[in-house]
């Protein structure tokens, strides 16, 4: 049997447990799908959404790219956000790094990787805004693992900046932005950043929310 062919059968076994478990339970998300989160993660395969989540299909709304950024021409992920917010009405968007995390590495060394440089830019922009705090930490592990936060932290503010935010917010308090990091050595999810509608009103970058812990 061909690698990709142990993938279909995984899947009919799948399928046939869910079905056992629960008869309706395709019938009822072919209708429709109400997730009441967007989750914008890196694309790195260790980090499947759903299942570090314990979510179901139709749970969470999915956007994955290299290192998980949002990148404010990025049509691709505007438009996910987009309908995410605006058509789906999701209640929290959750913008999930992970310590370790390639895109990050190779953003900050010097190589070259080719098309993905330009990609990698945005990186590099976040990097440069933060070096010296990063760089107070020991080379390796460990500045990686400081840009992979506050690389979230600057998504995580991105999207409080973009259109599709801004119209959300001007009509009520939702949808809350939530900035977590994914540890590949437990498993675990830590919160690092958090942006909420301003109470004022007002359609600024509100002050974020530190969490510690
Ligand atoms: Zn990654």
């Amino acid at each position: 049997m061909q690698s990709f062919e142990r993938l279909l059968l995984e899947n009919k076994a799948w399928a046939h447990e869910v079905m056992l478990d629960d008869p309706d339970f395709f019938k009822r998300l072919a209708k429709t799908q109400t997730p009441e989160f967007l989750w914008i993660g890196c694309s790195d395969s260790r980090v499947p959404a759903n299942k570090i989540t314990g979510t179901n299909p139709g749970e969470l709304f999915v956007h994955r790219n290299i290192a998980n950024l949002v990148v404010e021409n990025d049509l691709n992920l505007l438009s996910v956000l987009d309908y995410a917010v605006t058509h789906l009405k999701v209640k929290h968007i959750i913008v999930c790094g992970h310590y370790g995390c390639g895109g990050i590495k190779a953003a900050m060394g010097s190589e070259s990787y080719g098309i993905l440089d330009q990609w990698l830019l945005n990186i590099k922009k976040t990097y440069a805004a933060h070096r010296d705090e990063i760089n107070a930490f020991p080379d390796g592990e460990e500045r990686v693992n400081m840009l992979v936060e506050c690389s979230v932290k600057q998504q995580v503010i991105n999207i409080s900046k973009t259109e599709t935010i801004k119209n959300a917010w001007s009509g009520g308090n939702l949808p809350q932005i939530h900035g977590w990091v994914y540890a590949l050595n437990d498993g675990l999810l830590k919160k690092v950043y958090r942006v909420i509608k301003p109470a004022t009103g007002e359609m600024l970058v509100p002050p974020p929310i530190a969490i510690h812990g």
